[in-house]
Formats: C-alpha cells, structure tokens, sequence
C-alpha cells in the first residue's frame, strides 16, 4: 500500500525458550522442531499474503485452526479470551471499500512490541517471526500497548491441557507465532493449511527474501500492500484486492 492509499483497520474483533547468542539470533529450543544449535536464518524472511477477494466474511476457519493447534481454548469471557488471529473488516479510506480477511501478528521488521520490551522477552528471530519468551515476560503489557495491530494477548487464566509444541504461561503476553514449531519442521502454518482445506485458498506462506518463490512473485506482480505502511513497520504480512 502505497502512503496515500491506507487501508485503516475497523473490525470485530510461543511462547519459545530463547537463548540469544548473537544479536538477532536465538537458539529455539525445548518443544520447537529446530534442533538445538541450529539458529534461523537471516537469509529468509518469512512472510503471507491475504488475497481479501478469496477470503469470504462468513468463514472462520483460519481462526479456528490456530485455536486448534496452539491450544487456546477458553472458558473465560471474549473480552479476555487469548486470541492470535482474528476477522476483521477492512476499510479503504478513499473508495471506501470493504473487504473480510483474517488479522494477526504482522511480524514486522520494525516491531515496536520489541522495542518497548523491559526484559527482551519480546524478540524477533533472524527470519522476521517475532516471538515472546515466556520465561522472561513479566506480563507489564507494554507491548499490547506498543503494537498498533492490536495483535498481542494476556493470559490470565490457569492453563490446562497444553500443546507441548506450543508452551504458553499464564500471567504473560502472547500472539501468533506463525506455528514457528511448524515452519521449523518446513510445513506450512495451520490457518494457510484450514484455508485451503476450506476451499478459498486466501492465504499464502512462503519467503518474501526468495525471487523465486510464489509470495515474492505475486508481490512484486500484483498490487499488494502492508496494512498502515505509514507506519513503517514494513510488516511482513501483506494484503491484496483492497
Ligand atoms: S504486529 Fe504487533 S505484536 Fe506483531 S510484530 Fe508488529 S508490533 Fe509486534
Ligand atoms: S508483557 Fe512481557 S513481552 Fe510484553 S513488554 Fe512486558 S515483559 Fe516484554
């Protein structure tokens, strides 16, 4: 999106022991596919792309699947309910327009969720997945107040029945993770795999640092666009058809 072409967000609404080692690179380790030693590469930076004319208002199934997979089922009201991705309506402030399409963490290259954090919790591996370490989140929220995507959550309930590939703390901050666990093991997350088992196929994961992958070739060939690029976040999810 260009400057003058923003896209305002309207709508309804891994945790990952990190060991740093050198700046922007962390070891993940203890229920993470990644091997111990082996640190992501700055070579990569993954990505998605929302095509919003595929993604149909009425469906859900995206939100469902990362509840699935990383465990989040909640007996507490909405308001409170941990929720790393959502649908929302997005607007295009000039035409108007209106368009459906799944909203999450938009692992930006400039998170201010990291740079507010007082403890480095909040963290961005090499590949761009920005990530929180549970162990040393102290839950002061700074970064759900920092992040303009309203794209983080608090755990404030005890929690039960854990996935082990996703461990989570009550008490700290959380968001999508981009199933760094699964990305690691080199599949795809689960909200791409449920939109595509569901038939609309809105969802692309893949590497916006490789020329020649499918992301990188229809953002450099479609009119793709981050939501708020006045911000300067350069997120690494992007949008098209607004
Ligand atoms: S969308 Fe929010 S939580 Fe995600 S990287 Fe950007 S500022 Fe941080
Ligand atoms: S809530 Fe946790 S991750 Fe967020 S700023 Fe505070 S210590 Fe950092």
């Amino acid at each position: 999106m260009t400057s003058h072409r923003r896209a305002w967000i309207t709508g309804s609404a891994a945790a990952a022991l990190g060991v740093a080692i050198a700046p922007g690179i962390r070891l993940i380790e203890v229920a993470q596919a990644r091997t111990s030693g082996e640190a992501a590469s700055a070579k990569v930076r993954w990505g998605l792309l929302i095509d919003t004319s595929k993604c149909d208002s009425g469906c859900d199934a995206c939100v469902k699947a990362c509840s699935d997979e990383n465990g989040l089922q909640s007996a507490i009201e909405d308001r409170q309910r941990p929720q790393w991705i959502r649908k929302v309506m997005l607007t295009e402030v000039k035409t108007g327009r209106q368009a459906s399409a799944p909203m999450m963490c938009q692992h930006c290259a400039e998170p201010p969720c990291v740079d507010v954090c007082p403890t480095g919790a909040s963290f961005k591996r090499a590949d761009g997945i920005v990530l929180v370490d549970r162990h040393a989140c102290i839950g002061c929220r700074y970064c759900m107040m920092a992040c303009p995507y309203k794209a983080r959550s608090f755990v404030h309930e005890p929690l039960a029945n854990q996935r082990a590939q996703v461990p989570r703390g009550q008490g700290c901050v959380e968001s999508c993770t981009l199933c760094v666990h699964r990305v690691d093991r080199g599949e795809q997350p689960a909200c791409v795999e449920a939109c595509a088992a569901a038939g609309r196929g809105a969802i692309l994961f893949g590497d916006l640092n490789d020329a020649n992958s499918e992301i990188a070739r229809r953002v450099r060939a479609l009119a793709t666009q981050p939501l708020r690029a006045d911000l300067g976040l350069d997120p690494g999810v992007r949008y098209q058809g607004l």
